[in-house]
């Protein structure tokens, strides 16, 4: 396997080791290398909302810490986010399996671990991939809330040939109010910085405004000011989503926000109670009020997708 242009990342095992001993990161309690079966998933089509036909997952578990991380739910067999394992053979498998696939789209990264946590500093498998995915072809959708996806601006914009978008998941500008909800993500103002910087590079991005909070992030002040300041940064596109909430994932969101804030829990206690989905009238009132300001402030509600014409002809892989 070649590792072309990736002098400046070290190895995986040296990298595991030095980010074991990093005091900065309070927030990954363990890591280690665990070795996939497979990596590359495909959705029936790209009709799927984050306009992506194949997911991969380089990691498990994700040390940003989100409060509300969906990854904790027991369906995942994840529940302690904070214990990171790093898929060893990722970038063999992802070389292997895009070989074999006939047909060409997007790969989606981040809905289930944040693919530029901090770790990745040091361990560089999501810029291995990239590379990969570039060589082989195909499309990237990154979803982030790191601005360390700053980092590889080179191969996103290589990667324009065939397509690239990355969507950062931003629910506030409050960067106090998201410490507490996102303790190890990157801050919203460094969020939207690079957001602004992949723009001026040409590199589609927007935002994934969920999950919204209630009585935190649900309300018409925050989501204008949040509006507002995608659409100076550079944001093409703004999709709002709900809160989803099911059972060890709930629990822990519970605990935290009783701390956070007691008036917000109970809120969101009479709204959702033990339900996966929030109610129908409620889900309706915030999509209706987001999807006014974000129309307002002169944004459309769709990430770009990947188009046959934009399909060149493949590069040499090697
Ligand atoms: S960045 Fe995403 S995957 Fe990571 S903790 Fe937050 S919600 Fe979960």
């Amino acid at each position: 396997m070649a590792d072309s242009g990736l002098t400046d990342v070290p190895a995986v095992g040296e990298a595991l080791l030095r980010a074991i001993l990093d005091p900065n990161l309070p927030l990954v309690s363990d890591v280690r290398e665990v070795t996939a079966k497979t990596l590359v998933t495909k959705y029936p089509s790209d009709d799927h909302p984050f306009a992506t036909l194949y997911n991969i997952n380089l990691y498990r578990g994700c040390g940003h810490g989100c409060i509300y991380c969906d990854t904790r739910s027991a369906c995942y067999g994840i529940i302690d986010i904070s214990r990171i394992a790093v898929k060893q053979n990722a970038i063999a498998l992802l070389e292997r399996e895009l070989a074999g696939k006939r047909k060409k789209g997007v790969i989606g990264t981040g809905s289930m671990h944040d693919p530029y946590m901090s770790l990745e500093e040091r361990i560089g498998l999501t810029r291995r991939a990239l590379e990969v995915i570039h060589r082989h072809g195909f499309g990237v959708h990154v979803i982030t809330k790191s601005a360390l996806v700053e980092r590889d601006i080179d191969i996103l914009t290589r990667l324009q040939a065939y397509h690239a978008v990355v969507s950062f998941s931003i629910t506030t500008v409050d960067d106090d109010l998201a410490r507490q909800l996102e303790p190890g993500a990157s801050l919203p103002s460094r969020r939207l910085q690079a957001m602004a910087r992949l723009r001026a590079a040409g590199i589609h991005s927007g935002a994934l405004i969920m999950p919204l909070l209630p009585g935190l992030t649900d309300g018409e002040q925050n989501l204008r000011r949040l509006a507002s300041a995608l659409k100076i940064h550079g944001a093409e596109y703004a999709l709002p989503g709900c809160l989803t909430l099911r059972d060890t994932g709930r629990a822990y969101f519970y605990s935290r926000l009783a701390k956070i804030n007691p008036q917000a829990l109970a809120l969101t206690q009479r709204i959702y109670g033990e339900r996966y989905l929030p109610p129908k009238e409620y889900a309706a009132k915030v999509y209706r009020l987001a999807s006014t300001i974000i129309t307002e402030a002169g944004l459309v509600q769709q990430i770009p997708k990947w188009r046959l014409d934009t399909q060149v002809t493949q590069l040499p892989l090697w």
